[in-house]
């Protein structure tokens, strides 16, 4: 049978527009269909927008770091409309990047939404369907609010890039990635920011001293943090927003922002008519090779809820290539992922935490934790920790769990030799480089703990 394509592609996210390249790259005759902006979640609506606001709302502090340091200068206001502007035209660059990297690589694209009519066909919004011998599901997912009475009054991490003014205050609901980098965000850009979480401590699943660590700075750092709290029902008040808290707080703020999770963009597509297995939370059921219950059907990045990072989706995108258009059966590979939360302080992780990894085996824990030379000079009082969690029978690093100022650019290279499966050894045989914070890394000489 003659398809009209062999791949097409259906989301721009970062795994889609991978996963279109490298296959037209082959030889693939491809089209991808994009509802939104091309660039999907990361790009326009995620981890770049958010990484350009965590810059710059860093910047306050660094003026009264550089008077510390003896410089003759003045804090002045942060302008949003000006930031914005900025942010807007940085994206509108990126999404065409998106776009000319398509276009160069001969993928046709068609800006509307695609939903699936049989397993080798879709169709368009506007009715025109297209077959493919393969299709790629890279839908992505989107911000869910509590379901609470009166949440429609709040806003989620993507309008968040979009308000007309900076709130003088706001209430920031969840304890994961998003909720504590953006409390973490606004509160540098001036903003009054409560944020309440459910739980016992924020960034569930990350090791406990370093999340620890990072809760206690935001504290210092003016984050008015409630564990242990939620919001029982909000309503409106004036130009204000009334929020009763489980705790029985009520507060009015003018914001209130919800980070509760995230849905894979999966319902609604005709999936689950053709065969394609849905799981608990909505996603695509997928097996080790991305490929769905259909075999011509495949899924990559959030869309498959495994695990929710731009860099993984773009490996699902490019092992997938590698097994269908390459001929080389290739699985992702979703062990020792480095990762960075980039809250402030900024916390970078790779491996188990020491509760995890206690849980496996007999383990060494070597950590440290310090006021940093830069900010100590300054006058602050904020203190870094540097974490290793060692294999008492391999000798390997379990895991390496760094807050510091530039903590995602320190893992990156951590987990380099993590991955490769260093030695507590290697580590301490590599010379430090000093002076540095993550010298510490390789001059921890006994263990803290052990256990
Ligand atoms: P997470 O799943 O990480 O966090 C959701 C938070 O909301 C949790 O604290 C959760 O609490 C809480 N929550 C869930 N439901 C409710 C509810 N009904 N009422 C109150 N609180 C609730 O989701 P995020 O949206 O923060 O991030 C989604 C994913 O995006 C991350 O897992 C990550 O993979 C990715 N991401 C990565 C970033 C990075 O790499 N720097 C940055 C941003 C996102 P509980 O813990 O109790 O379940």
């Amino acid at each position: 049978m003659a398809f009209d394509y062999d791949l097409f592609v259906i989301g721009g996210g970062s795994g889609g527009v991978r996963a279109a390249r490298v296959a037209a790259q082959e030889g693939a005759k491809v089209a991808l269909a994009e509802e939104e902006r091309y660039g999907g979640t990361c790009v326009i609506r995620g981890c770049v927008p958010k990484k350009l606001m965590v810059f710059a709302s860093e910047y306050g502090d660094m003026v009264d770091d550089a008077q510390a340091y003896g410089w003759d200068i003045k804090p002045g206001a942060f302008d949003w409309d000006v930031f914005r502007g900025k942010l807007y035209a940085e994206l509108d660059r990126l999404e065409n990047v998106y776009r000319g990297i398509l276009k160069n690589n001969g993928v046709d694209t068609y800006d509307q939404r695609a939903k699936i009519a049989d397993a080798h066909t879709v169709e368009l919004t506007d009715g025109t369907r297209k077959t493919a011998k393969h299709i790629l599901l890279a839908m992505g997912g989107r911000p869910v609010k509590p379901g609470i009475p009166g949440d429609e009054l709040g806003i989620t991490s993507n309008d968040i890039f979009h308000l007309e003014k900076l709130p003088e205050s706001i209430l920031i609901v969840g304890g994961g990635y998003i909720a504590s980098e953006f409390a973490g965000i606004l509160n540098g850009l001036g903003v009054n920011v409560t944020q309440y979480y459910r739980g016992a401590q924020i960034l569930r699943g990350f090791d406990d001293e370093a999340r620890g660590l990072v809760s206690d700075e935001m504290c210092q750092k003016g984050i008015n943090l409630h564990l242990g709290t939620n919001i029982v029902r909000m309503e409106k008040e004036g130009d204000k927003i009334r929020v009763v808290a489980t705790n029985g707080d009520e507060n009015l703020f003018d914001q209130v922002m919800f980070a509760t999770g995230r849905v894979p963009n999966a319902d609604d597509m005709g999936l689950e008519e053709v065969g394609v297995e849905l799981g608990r939370k909505g996603q695509v059921v997928v097996d080790d090779y991305s490929q769905t219950a259909v075999p011509s059907i495949y899924a990559v990045g959030d869309v498959t809820d495994r695990v929710n990072l731009t860099p993984v989706a773009i490996r699902e995108g490019m092992a997938f290539v590698e097994t269908v258009f390459k001929g080389n059966p290739t699985k992702p590979d979703h062990e020792l992922i480095p990762t960075a939360i980039f809250t402030q302080p900024e916390m970078g992780t790779v491996g188990l935490s020491e509760e995890d990894a206690r849980e496996q085996e007999p383990i060494e824990v070597y950590a440290t934790s310090f006021k940093p030379m830069q900010q100590s000079f300054a006058g602050r009082s904020e203190r870094v920790l540097m974490k290793l969690v060692v294999s008492q029978k391999t000798r390997k690093v379990l895991g390496c769990h760094i807050v510091a100022p530039g903590a995602g650019e320190m893992i990156q290279l951590a987990g380099i030799a993590v991955k490769m499966g260093a030695t507590k050894e290697d580590f301490d045989r590599t010379v430090a480089v000093h002076p540095t914070m993550s010298e510490e890394i390789v001059t921890m000489k006994s263990p803290t703990r052990t256990g």
